[in-house]
């Protein structure tokens, strides 16, 4: 690992300053990611601002709104009882996502902020546009089994790896901000992340020194009939090939509203909007689910090793809406 500078903030305004007086500076939280990738000599901090003794922790019920701190764990998130109650397929992504270890100190800024990227990012010796702008994509050519099928670009073709990040963008949660000059600013969670288009190394849609300080949840009739569904190859510690959170708000049999994500299938958390919209008012139905899978996968495009994963999504589709229905045990 390289020398870099140490230093440390007590309170957001101060730790935005410091970390965009320098551009080559980056936040230190739960460090389950930028200091894996620094161990690997793919990024180059000269400096590190630490964030982790900020008090940005807490659960919080306001109004209309259940509030996560930016800085709090994301095992003690899972694990709270308003988001437990609230927003069960939430507590369920957390869950599934890592090891134990990894969320007991991995952040909620940190779980949106993790790197976009996939196996050759790690990889030095082959090209990659994220680590190294305008070298090519390994994967193109590659080895391309766990990437994108939606909104990839000849830039870039990796998926955000995130869990928690699914039913975040199903929930229109919003990211609350510390801008660098001291204003708080508000990123709805569906322009949080980006495409890669011709950019793929901008993973997000922040300035260098803004900083999470909350990520904002509005209250809904989701709890009882939600699931997150997660497919990987191994049971624990492994990315998703394809997940689904899955949401219902029913009027008897009818779909009175609904929400559905992926994960694993985009470079941003993936709104499943095409299936939502034939969904809506649709009673709620196996032969339903179905048609709204299709709907959804119609625009998919998949690599020479990732074929599998368009008809993987729309069975995981039906059954996340399945489970869901069912009361959503996952
Ligand atoms: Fe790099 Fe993205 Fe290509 Fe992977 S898919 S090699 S992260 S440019």
């Amino acid at each position: 690992m390289r020398a870099f500078k140490y230093s440390r903030a007590t309170e957001p305004k101060s730790a935005s300053k410091l970390v965009s007086a320098n551009e080559k500076a980056q936040f230190l939280a739960g460090g389950t990611n930028v200091l894996d990738l620094m161990k690997e000599d793919v990024e180059r901090p000269t400096e590190l601002v630490d964030i982790s003794k900020i008090q940005l922790t807490d659960v919080t019920e306001s109004g209309n709104l259940i509030s996560i701190g930016g800085l709090g764990k994301n095992t003690a998130t899972a694990n709270h009882p308003l988001i437990r109650n609230n927003f069960p397929m939430l507590t369920q992504a957390i869950l599934a996502g890592a090891s134990a270890q990894i969320r007991n100190m991995a952040t909620n800024g940190g779980n949106l902020n993790q790197r976009t990227r996939c196996s050759y990012f790690f990889e030095t010796a082959m090209p990659c546009n994220k680590r190294e702008p305008g070298s090519g994509c390994g994967a193109l050519e590659g080895v391309n089994r766990m990437h994108a099928i939606f909104g990839w670009s000849e830039s870039c073709i990796a998926v955000h790896p995130s869990d928690m990040c699914i039913p975040l963008v199903a929930l229109d949660a919003v990211v609350k901000i510390q801008g660098v000059n001291g204003e708080m600013k508000n990123i709805p969670f569906s322009d949080y992340h980006r495409l890669p288009g011709n950019d793929p190394q901008k993973d997000n849609n922040l300035v260098h020194g803004e900083l999470i300080t909350s990520i904002d949840i509005p209250k809904n009739n989701f709890a009882n009939n939600s699931c997150y569904l997660k497919i990987r190859d191994r049971s624990s510690y492994a990315f998703a090939l394809i997940s689904v959170a899955a949401a219902l708000e029913l009027d008897g049999k009818s779909i009175k509203d609904v929400r559905l994500a992926m994960g694993g299938v985009s470079h941003k958390p993936w709104r499943a909007l095409a299936a939502e919209k034939f969904l809506k008012g649709k009673t709620a139905n196996m032969a339903n689910f179905k048609i709204a899978a299709e709907e959804e996968m119609k625009s998919a495009k998949a690599f020479e090793h990732n074929q599998f994963k368009i008809e993987m999504g729309k069975k995981a589709i039906v059954r996340a809406l399945s489970q869901a229905l069912d009361g959503g045990t996952a």
